[in-house]
């Protein structure tokens, strides 16, 4: 009776669950990636700099340019080092780890010198600028490549340093160490990291999710479904969930298994607020509904549609609905109802019914309508009935719209 809106939160849930890991993996998994990204960053360039260290200081010793060269060639040789260069102050590159280099000026460097963008980088550096990644008398660190917010996929470390070097003309002259270090491994080692946790996370993030849904399905689901289903005032069905719970039942009914759809209204009950006030007329709906709902057998639907008017879906052949609500109707009347401040209303029902598949109705709304129908014909002859159209024109009958 209750299954749909159960299925569909039930979805829902499921749904956020899934989203809920799913979102939690991502950031945890973004997190711990920039986390090591970062850290893998900094050691990166400390092991540039213990590089840089170690060549400034061949560049100061008085060598040979050619052992300044193998140098370079020996540090390159390390598998994160992409390229090394000693330029003077005219950007002529005096040493370098490749040997073809040697003797060419960075501005005639381009893209096939194997570089990549390192010669364009090094261009902004002469003449000497003081502004940007060239700073003129410090070390400064580039880091580029295609996503350079995230990290880049190399570093490019320029050292300004005296030269001092074995048959060096200028002696003294200032140069530029540069060193280009290879990334990418560390961002790919990061990234197929951040995935891994991602994936970590996800399962033991799902399970959380779920469990947490569990327990909100078996302890408050129940009570928030039925308090969004039930009717505050009469503690039956509200409108929307008879309407949802009929139309349901009508469409699984078998074709052998009759159901009766009843509209059930209060005779006068303005009357009833009026003489008696609005709480006794609060309490009259409230007793009707235990009433109703003690009349009908179980399986059967009750609900309140609105104001002093309720609604049955029985599931019975008409005449054996007709039985039931009449003697209803007759125990309403003759009951001698006795409220709350001891004021005894006389109460009396209309009713107007119609049985599934009456003039080829099968559908909830054309029942509604047609059961209103007879509901309207028996207030018109004089209310306190049960009231089937069928019955009454027996050879075909139909429903005026309002
Ligand atoms: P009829 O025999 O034609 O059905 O007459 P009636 O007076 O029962 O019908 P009508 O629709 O004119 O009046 C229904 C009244 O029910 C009007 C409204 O003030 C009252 N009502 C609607 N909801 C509530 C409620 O929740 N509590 C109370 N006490 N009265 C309500
Ligand atoms: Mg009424």
């Amino acid at each position: 009776m209750r299954g749909p809106l159960r299925e569909r939160v039930n979805r829902r849930l499921l749904a956020i669950a899934l989203a809920a890991a799913a979102l939690g993996s991502t950031v945890l998994a973004s997190v711990s990636g920039a986390l090591v990204l970062h850290a893998t960053l900094k050691e990166a360039e400390n092991h540039t700099r213990s590089i840089e260290r170690d060549l400034s200081g061949s560049v100061t010793s008085f060598q040979p340019l050619y052992e300044v060269q193998r140098q370079l060639q020996l540090a390159a040789s390390s598998r994160e080092l992409r390229s090394a260069l000693l330029l003077d102050q005219r950007g002529m590159v005096l040493a370098a780890s490749d040997n073809a280099l040697v003797g060419h000026s960075v501005q005639a460097l381009d893209a096939e010198a194997g570089l990549g963008d390192l010669p364009e980088h090094l261009r902004a550096c002469f003449p000497a600028s003081s502004a940007g990644f060239c700073v003129a008398d410090r070390a400064s660190s580039l880091l580029d490549g295609p996503i350079p917010w995230f990290g880049g996929d190399h570093m490019i470390r320029v050292l300004p340093t005296p030269l001092a070097l074995e048959g060096l003309p200028a002696f003294g002259q200032q140069g530029l160490l540069v060193i280009e270090l290879d990334l990418q491994p560390l961002v790919g080692q990061a990234l197929q990291l951040t995935g891994l946790v991602f994936l970590a996370g996800l399962v033991p993030l799902f399970l959380t999710a779920a469990a947490l849904v569990l327990v909100v399905r078996r302890q408050l689901l129940p009570e928030l479904i039925n308090l969004a289903q039930t009717d505050s005032l009469s503690g039956v069905l509200n409108r929307g969930a008879f309407l949802e719970a009929a139309a349901q039942r009508l469409d699984l009914s078998a074709v052998d298994q009759p159901l009766v759809v009843a509209l059930i209204d209060i005779d006068h009950f303005k009357t009833i607020n009026d003489t008696y006030g609005h709480a006794a007329g609060d309490e009259v709906i409230r007793r009707m509904a235990d009433f109703l709902n003690g009349a009908v057998r179980r399986g059967d639907l009750v609900g309140r549609l609105g104001g002093d008017e309720f609604a049955l879906l029985v599931a019975a052949a008409a005449p054996q609905a007709q039985d039931l609500l009449e003697r209803l109707r007759q125990r309403v009347a003759s009951h001698r109802w006795t409220l709350a401040d001891g004021s005894e209303p006389q109460l009396t029902l209309s009713i107007g019914m119609v049985e599934q598949g009456s003039e080829g109705r099968n559908k909830l709304g054309e029942l509604l309508q047609a059961a209103d129908a007879a509901l309207y014909v028996a207030k018109d002859q004089g209310r306190n009935q049960v009231m089937d159209l069928e019955r009454l024109h027996p050879r075909g009958w139909s429903v005026q719209p309002a």
